[in-house]
């Protein structure tokens, strides 16, 4: 059973119509200041009002410059008529049996609002002790791994910093998560009761980033990196670095520089022990095969015990599920802090895999854990409402050249 709600809310109404306006949304605290000099404002001036837009958009969740009531009437309104704080547009919010919640997200580009929206999804998933929400880095992907959904959808184009943000902004808000929010009453779940005192930073409703949604993260690092940089600062959003982390299908020069400028947990999909198997599964594996991918890993900055890269493993049936895959994956991951992460093949129309046995993952899990790893095995959340790994896609289709470039008057 699922709920699917049509949201046509009033707070996005309107969107299309100031496109001449630039959205401050994931710009650095430096481009900030920047946007607000290029409007007249001195360097002095536009540190402190760049301070004080920080805190409304990312700790207080203003999308309006009219609430921003320490900042005076008149140059309110100068902001809003040079300056958007855009979010995405709701265009579906399913909610699954388990709770778990998936939104259909619709951008358009405010540089270009000729050219049609683009649309992605994104994951919230409620356990009793935490939420995570899953966040899309692309609409779609450029890889073809062979058991994803999303690697089917060709890509489109890369999100902004302030896309990807928008997304983690727009879930809070849904889930009450600023000051004076509200949860929804709708039989999704959220981790802990919001307490009625002050004390909301503790009962967060999202505790835990994973940019494991639609489209590899690496090959949009830029942006990837300014998102999570403003998600992670500690007068913003304030999420711990601990609590975000990043999954590659093994982009290996860009590994090393998302533990040392970016400073995230890593996750990789490894899938396959044998570069022929994986080449197939994984196809990138033909460009970063499987040793320069496991020598990236034990050079990722900051690893260590309590800071352990997280291998994922989909259990395909009859494909990578043997004992001697069990033991060879132990084999290959010797001396790397690491958890293996089991994850159930989630099926999508027109899919070729199936999912292995219980009884195959059990056996399989048995000789992962009894070598020392924690190997929990992923329950699948959201199968109902096509929200689990894997199974994430949207409509939106990549334009030919010479249609974008009409649209766009280029
Ligand atoms: N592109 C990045 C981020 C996506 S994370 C990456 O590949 O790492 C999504 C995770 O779900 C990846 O580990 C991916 O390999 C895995 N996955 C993809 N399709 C799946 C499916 N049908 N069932 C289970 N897991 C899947
Ligand atoms: Fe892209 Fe990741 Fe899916 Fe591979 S598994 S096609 S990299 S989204």
């Amino acid at each position: 059973m699922s709920v699917a709600l049509n949201l046509d809310h009033a707070a996005n109404a309107g969107r299309t119509a100031a496109p001449a306006r630039r959205s401050l949304v994931g710009l650095g605290r430096p481009e900030l200041r920047h946007a607000l000099m290029g409007i007249g404002l001195d360097e002095r001036e536009a540190k402190m009002r760049s301070s004080q837009l920080w805190n409304w958009m990312y700790v207080n969740g203003v999308t309006d410059f009219e609430r921003m009531t320490n900042i005076q009437k008149g140059f309110r309104q100068t902001l809003a008529d040079k300056f958007l704080l855009d979010r995405p547009e709701i265009v579906t919010e399913q909610v699954s049996i388990d709770g778990t919640r998936k939104w259909l997200f619709r951008f358009r580009d405010p540089q270009n609002p000729n050219l049609p929206p683009v649309e992605v999804e994104t994951v919230y998933i409620p356990e009793e002790d935490r939420g995570t929400l899953c966040v899309s880095s692309q609409v779609g992907c450029t890889l073809t791994c062979s058991f994803c959904h999303t690697g089917t959808q060709k890509l489109v184009r890369n999100l902004s910093a302030g896309e990807i943000l928008g997304q983690i902004l727009m879930a809070r808000e849904r889930l009450g998560d600023f000051p004076g929010g509200r949860r929804p009453d709708d039989g999704g779940l959220v981790p802990a009761p919001r307490g009625s005192g002050g004390s909301e930073g503790d009962s967060r409703a999202i505790t835990n980033v994973v940019m494991m949604g639609m489209g590899e993260p690496l090959y949009n690092y830029d942006n990837v990196k300014q998102a999570l940089l403003i998600a992670s600062d500690e007068a913003g959003i304030s999420l711990s670095k601990r609590r975000i982390t990043l999954s590659t299908s093994g982009v290996v020069p860009q590994i090393e520089p998302t533990g040392r400028e970016i400073g995230v947990m890593l996750a990789i999909s490894l899938h396959a022990v044998r570069d022929d198997l994986r080449d197939m599964l994984v196809p990138i594996n033909k460009k970063w095969p499987l040793k320069d991918l496991i020598q990236a890993c034990r050079d990722y900055p900051g690893l260590s015990n309590a800071r352990r890269i997280t291998f994922e493993y989909v259990m395909l049936k009859d494909i990578n599920d043997s004992d001697a895959d069990a033991r060879e994956l132990v084999r290959l991951l010797a001396g790397i802090p690491a958890k293996i992460n089991l994850i159930p093949f989630n099926p999508w129309p027109g899919t070729n895999y199936d999912c292995s046995s219980s009884a195959r993952i059990e056996r399989f899990a048995d000789i992962v854990n009894n070598a020392g790893y924690a190997s929990p095995v992923r329950t699948p959340r959201g199968r109902d409402i096509f929200a689990a790994c894997g199974q994430l896609k949207s409509e939106t289709e990549r334009l030919k050249k010479v249609d974008r470039e009409a649209l766009s008057g280029a």
